[in-house]
């Protein structure tokens, strides 16, 4: 249940694949690695660019979570809000997909739940991170987004309204994003 800790190397002695698109890291140049579980055998390379997702250095259940925000995240990025209606549509879209990423998270307390139960008197500790993780869940779940227009009073003409909405949704995008990612599970 840890995050692999990732090690820099600043000059590679020889080329090494890169896991995250499987381009080459030429020799000479710096690369980065880490190992997921414990005792594992398998070195993960990464060069410079290519930063490891959290997903992939965690070794145990919590990857499922963040997995889950990682998946939440890029669905939300891609919605892009372009027109008034159409930014109330996303404006939904949003609250299912954070929505659809509190169920996957519970589905992993229910993992420790588990785990926990088939551990008896020894699984107190598990119990109190699955109630963490769901705690997690239900603030990711109650996250609601406003595109009210501050300026009500103000004639402006549709062009600038369209802009506008555009700008307030993006705003708003990022503050589920922000709100995925500032959830803590611990
Ligand atoms: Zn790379």
């Amino acid at each position: 249940m840890s995050v692999a800790r990732i090690y820099t190397v600043n000059k590679s002695k020889r080329d090494y694949t890169c896991g995250a698109t499987g381009h080459t890291i030429p020799a000479g140049s710096p690369y980065r690695w880490f190992k997921v579980g414990f005792r594992s055998r398998t070195k993960q390379i990464r060069c410079m660019d290519h930063d490891p997702k959290m997903s992939e250095r965690e070794s145990s259940k919590m990857a499922g979570v963040w997995a889950a925000l990682e998946d939440a995240e890029s669905q939300i990025s891609a919605l892009a809000g372009d027109v008034e209606y159409r930014a109330y549509i996303d404006l939904d879209n949003i609250t299912l997909i954070m929505g659809d990423a509190a169920d996957a998270i519970r589905e992993v307390a229910d993992e420790y739940r588990e785990a926990a139960e088939a551990m008896g008197g020894a699984g107190e500790e598990m119990e109190e991170k699955a109630d963490l993780i769901e705690d997690g869940a239900s603030e990711i779940e109650g996250w609601s987004g406003d595109l009210e227009d501050p300026d009500d009073d103000e004639e402006i003409d549709p062009d600038e309204a369209i802009s506008d909405y555009e700008g307030r949704f993006a705003e708003v995008r990022d503050e589920a994003i922000s709100l995925l990612w500032d959830t803590t599970f611990d």
